[in-house]
């Protein structure tokens, strides 16, 4: 299982990347609308527009050139992924956290040792200062009604 770290690390990775993705695919389809606009192409006229894309090279030197119309493609394949990136990285981190996170632990109340289950997270049983110290936070036992600090006892 991967550490807290790692998990942060990848997460960072991935949002970057997925950003970066989406913003080199914003660029194309930016300078390539940009263009026909400024080339007298009104953007609300789709198939004057789709005119143009096709009608239009681009030249990346060496005298290869293509049709504008790859490039918005390319550029909405860019978006695609980033966004999807963005979005698939974040569930499989929630995903990940809640399963290392969250620990079941048998407590047991001090006074009349009826036992029931909590809930808590690694962080937070390390701050108690677990598994030295066992006695979590005073809390009132369903079972007397007395106030103790109940024991940990399993996990
Ligand atoms: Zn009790």
């Amino acid at each position: 299982m991967p550490s807290a770290r790692q998990i942060i690390l990848a997460r960072n990775s991935s949002r970057i990347l997925g950003w970066a993705l989406t913003l080199i695919g914003l660029t194309p389809i930016i300078i390539v609308l940009l263009n026909a606009w400024t080339s007298g192409v009104s953007l609300l006229d789709l198939s004057a527009l789709y005119d143009y894309l096709w009608a239009n090279p681009f030249y990346i030197g060496f005298g290869i050139g293509f049709e504008l119309i790859y490039l918005i493609i390319a550029g909405t394949v860019g978006i695609i992924l980033g966004v999807f990136l963005l979005a698939r990285k974040r569930g499989q981190v929630e995903e990940v956290t809640i399963i290392s996170d969250d620990l079941s632990v048998t407590v047991e109340c001090t006074v009349c040792k009826n036992r029931w289950k909590e809930d808590f997270s690694k962080t937070q049983l390390q701050s108690m200062g677990f598994p030295q110290n066992r006695t979590i936070s005073r809390r009132q036992c369903v079972n007397c009604g007395k106030f103790t600090r109940p024991k940990i006892v399993s996990m």
